[in-house]
């Protein structure tokens, strides 16, 4: 069953060892943030720093496994149609929008989204890390370090799927930030897929 999230909104659920997690772009151009937790012990979250050094790479695509904070494989990218996506940013936030936009009333963004949907699992949102950006396009250069967001290389119908090695609580949004997704703010849509 392929449910939506409506543009700028977020969503969070569990997913069971085994399982897979299909997260779908249904127009092109949108991001979404993935957050994963330990479903048995959610001070044990995703890790940027931790997926980076093992892999030594910042950029993921299938086959590479998204590491937690103690080094435990939540997750492994099992499909991958775009093969672009950014691992380095945290969630877009009312801080990002006053910030980086100048909003004068700005929206809660990704962050607020996923502060709000992993609260009733005991998450804080000091607790969230650096998302997974799934489809976020944010090229490097190698020798300055510059980053650009771009927008995302996914096309409608693009996906990417992840499997769970343990029991997680997933966190899921539709971005809010105008510069991830062309200023164009839309849905995301995913499925799990039984092991
Ligand atoms: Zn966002």
């Amino acid at each position: 069953m392929i449910v939506e999230i409506p543009p700028r909104s977020g969503t969070a659920f569990r997913l069971a060892k085994g399982e897979s997690l299909r997260v779908i772009d249904p127009e092109g151009e949108q991001v979404a943030d993935l957050l994963a937790f330990n479903a048995e012990d959610v001070a044990e979250a995703l890790s940027n720093g931790r997926t980076f050094d093992y892999l030594e790479r910042i950029y993921l695509t299938s086959g590479d496994p998204l590491y937690s904070n103690r080094s435990t494989i939540l997750a492994r990218i099992t499909e991958d149609t775009v093969g672009r996506h950014d691992f380095l940013l945290t969630p877009c936030s009312a801080d990002t929008f006053r910030i980086l936009y100048g909003d004068a009333h700005p929206h809660h963004g990704c962050f607020g989204n996923l502060a709000q949907a992993l609260a009733p699992f005991g998450i804080a949102a000091d607790a969230l890390p650096c998302a997974f950006n799934v489809f976020m396009n944010v090229p490097v250069d190698g020798e300055t370090g510059r980053i650009k967001v771009l927008p995302p290389l996914s096309r409608p119908g693009d996906h990417l799927t992840i499997q769970a090695e343990i029991d997680l609580i997933i966190g899921l949004t539709a971005c809010s930030a105008g510069q991830s997704n062309n200023f164009r703010y839309k849905p995301i849509h995913y499925e799990i897929l039984p092991p």
